[in-house]
């Protein structure tokens, strides 16, 4: 993100010791005369209003303010000897700065009642207009909580730990039927098998790409704007897109307004027709007998095929029960010929596991 400074504004301070509001740029309270000791932050002050006050501008631009080694008083970046003692600023502890102060706020703050006599006064001012007390910040409305049910809520940790003991319990009877076998002398009932050619045809298609990707022979049916990139420095042709401009603290009592922006560039996103290999239903021959053939396949002069599948399988017949074994070859499948006797291992959810011959 490019970091972009908008303008500066006016911050200000709360005097702890009286709770008056001073100007940023002051380093003495203007109602007790207390220095602003390093521990109290600026605030955003009350108005937005951009600077235009270059001696203030170059003042925040020169660095944050220099505490004086000897008496602790702020003093300008630029300056070389303290302003209230007079002592050397060399090794001087400079101002906290770039911390961000608060959301840009343009135009003036909401006015201050005054919490003293309820007097309203503008929120540049620091003192009540009627009574002469400090003005405090404006205070912001208190945020409202959603209302909690009442009645009480479950503990925290009773959810998980249901869910917790239901996994375990799950994979607990999951590992116990897979890993349980019983056994089944079954007798072959008979076989099945299919075989399969895969087609593929050369048929047109909808596809959006940028335009730049497009293949040369398709046709492109429409471009719509779509952002490709985004960079975080200035490029040819791009838009700049910029967040909510925020407050930092310069460490001078000036704050600077800047705002994050990024590069955005632009292409175009196309809809285009082209030809491509698509699956087509395949072509399937099955059977129940030992001589298993390929389907008779004719192709269309935009299809081709797209490869072979096929597969066996034997019913067994056992104990009241039927199973259907998959067989990897043709070869092994000629060994389980009709009525021959087998012996079955099943596992805890049906399936089978092993076969071997009965005798
Ligand atoms: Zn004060
Ligand atoms: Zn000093
Ligand atoms: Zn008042």
């Amino acid at each position: 993100m490019a970091k972009q400074t908008v303008g500066y504004v006016d911050l200000e301070w709360t005097c702890p010791n009286c709770g008056n509001r001073n100007p940023g740029t002051t380093i003495k309270c203007v109602t007790c005369g207390n220095p602003q000791p390093d521990t109290v932050q600026f605030e955003t002050g009350a108005s937005g209003e951009l600077l235009t006050d270059q001696e203030k501008i170059a003042r925040a631009q020169a660095g944050p303010d220099i505490a004086c080694p000897y008496c602790g008083t702020r003093n300008l970046a630029t300056a070389e000897r303290c302003k209230q003692c007079g002592g050397e600023l060399k090794g001087g502890e400079k101002r906290e700065a770039g911390r961000v102060v608060g959301a840009y706020r343009p135009g003036a703050a909401p006015p201050i009642v005054c919490a003293a006599c309820g007097t309203e006064n503008p929120a540049t001012a620091t003192k009540c207009s009627n009574c002469g007390s400090p003005l405090g910040k404006p205070v912001a409305e208190p945020a409202s909580k959603p209302a909690r049910p009442a009645g009480r809520s479950l503990p925290r940790w009773l959810i998980p730990a249901v869910i917790g003991l239901i996994i375990v319990l799950c994979v607990g009877f999951f590992v116990a039927q897979s890993t349980r076998r019983s056994q089944d002398v079954a007798e072959v009932q008979g076989v099945q098998w299919q075989r399969r050619v895969l087609v593929q045809a050369l048929i047109p298609v909808t596809r959006t790409d940028w335009l730049d990707q497009v293949p040369q022979d398709a046709n492109v049916s429409k471009c719509n704007g779509r952002v490709r990139s985004v960079s975080p420095d200035p490029v040819p042709n791009s838009v700049e897109v910029c967040g909510t401009p925020y407050v930092v603290d310069t460490g001078t009592g000036v704050g600077e307004v800047v705002k994050d922006c990024e590069y955005q560039v632009s292409d175009s996103w196309c809809v285009y027709e082209t030809l491509d290999w698509v699956a087509m239903p395949a072509v399937v021959a099955e059977g129940t007998d030992y001589n298993p053939h390929w389907p008779e396949t004719i192709l269309e002069n935009n299809q081709k095929e797209a490869g072979r599948e096929e597969s066996y399988s034997v019913i067994l017949s056992g104990d009241g029960e039927t199973y259907r074994v998959p067989v990897r070859s043709l070869e092994e499948l000629q060994k389980y010929q009709p009525g021959s006797r087998w012996r079955v291992e099943v596992n805890g959810f049906g399936g089978v596991v092993g076969v071997e011959p009965a005798q």
